[in-house]
Formats: structure tokens, C-alpha cells, sequence
């Protein structure tokens, strides 16, 4: 278990957390959950299975980029391609959560992006080896400023979307999520404890293609505060 006290350490590591719109404080990040397949379209894409049910991966939370930022087109892929997609911000957690009570636990919403490096995924996918090198590696999860949800009010539908260098490249509604935000947490909190901190990327609709130097990604979902991230 962590310690609460930073005192006693050989180093210092640094915090990772988000700005919250409206507010001068912070969002602590503890914990980068992400929902494997979510939109019919996205899984009709891949030609996957559109009966099974959606499946979870983690990021390191340092894998945060921040809004407004330039991220570094990362190593070892030739097919690195965005996701936009609905972020969860948790308050409050526990294990075996009630689809009932799941909104409770929520502190707000974000917009994030799961960049994936889609040839080393499908390559691990092949050899039935972990997707980490496809997708948890350094820079690959820039996300938003959290809206509160007291100002958003709880998102089950609104518009998902990504333009790169401003054209449209991926749309959806949030009203498309074969599991709703509800029965991710309900879900997910059978097989991990969630607790305050954590954020839950919640899958990507249809669209998605690989992006290269100099592109501009905006993604956006309704009500809520814009993502932009610069690819260099
Ligand atoms: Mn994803």
C-alpha cells in the first residue's frame, strides 16, 4: 500500500493529475483503466465479434498528456493511430459496484485519445502475447480537463468526435456504447477495486487511421472542454 507521507523517499516522484474546468484545483490521477471494444462500428472494423463483451486494458498513468500539448511521434510503429473517446473521472470507488450506485462514484468526464501503435497490437494479438507494447507506452493517453459532473451532468449521449488537421475523421454519439458508462464501472469493479483517481477511457467509435508528424488532432464530446494534441 502506498504511504501517505512523501517524507523518507530516496527520490520524489511527480504527481500526475488534470485540470478541472472552473476550478484552480486538480484532478489526482491513480489509475488509466480503458474499455478493449465498445462501438458496433469500431468492432465491425476489425471484423471482431460483435456478440463478445467488452474487455479492459490499463495505461500507466504517466502515459497522461496534457491538453494543448505536442507529443512525439513514438518509436518502433509504422501505424500509430488515435481513439477518441469518453473519459470517466472517479471520486470514489470499491469493488463489485451496483450498475445503480455507479454514478455516485463519478467526479466528472473528460475527452481522451487511446493512441495505439495498431501493427505491435496486432502483431501481440497474433503471437497471444499482452497488448502493452501496442498501448500502454510513453505519451499514449492525452486527456482533457475533467468537467465536474455537477456541471455536466451525468453524458449518455452527445456527440463524439476527432478531426485531424481539421477534417473529420471519427463520429459517433455516446448514445452508440454497447455498454454504458454504468455497466463499465459495474463491470469493471468485479475484477479490480476502483478508487478516487481513477480515470476509465470507455472505447472508440468507427474512423480510426493512422496519423503521422505534424498532424493537429481536436477531439471533442458534447458539454464538455475540448482535447487538442500536436503529433512532432
Ligand atoms: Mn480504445
Amino acid at each position: 500500500m502506498a504511504s501517505d507521507s512523501n517524507s523518507g523517499l530516496v527520490f520524489q516522484l511527480p504527481l500526475i493529475s488534470l485540470p478541472i474546468v472552473g476550478s484552480a484545483l486538480r484532478f489526482p490521477v491513480r489509475r488509466v483503466h480503458c474499455v478493449g471494444r465498445n462501438y458496433l462500428e469500431h468492432i465491425r472494423e476489425f471484423g471482431n465479434d460483435e456478440r463478445d463483451p467488452p474487455f479492459f486494458f490499463a495505461k500507466h498513468r504517466d502515459c497522461i498528456v496534457q491538453n494543448g500539448t505536442e507529443i512525439p511521434y513514438p518509436s518502433l510503429t509504422q501505424n500509430y493511430q488515435h481513439e477518441i473517446e469518453l473519459v470517466v473521472a472517479m471520486k470514489s470507488g470499491g469493488m463489485n459496484i451496483k450498475k445503480e450506485d455507479a454514478l455516485g462514484h463519478i467526479y466528472g468526464y473528460g475527452v481522451g485519445l487511446d493512441m495505439t501503435r495498431r501493427d505491435l497490437q496486432m502483431a501481440s494479438r497474433k503471437k497471444e502475447q499482452p497488448w502493452e507494447v501496442g498501448k500502454s507506452f510513453d505519451e499514449s493517453a492525452p486527456c482533457s480537463a475533467i468537467t465536474p459532473a455537477e456541471k455536466s451532468g451525468h453524458l449518455s449521449k452527445g456527440k463524439i468526435q476527432l478531426t485531424v488537421n481539421g477534417k473529420l475523421r471519427q463520429e459517433g454519439d455516446l448514445t452508440q456504447l454497447i455498454w454504458n458508462v454504468p455497466e463499465i464501472i459495474a463491470t469493471l469493479s468485479l475484477q479490480i477495486g476502483l478508487e478516487a483517481g481513477d480515470l476509465i477511457f470507455t472505447g472508440t467509435p468507427a474512423g480510426v487511421v493512422a496519423c503521422g508528424k505534424g498532424d493537429k488532432l481536436v477531439g471533442s464530446v458534447e458539454g464538455l472542454s475540448d482535447l487538442t494534441v500536436t503529433i512532432v
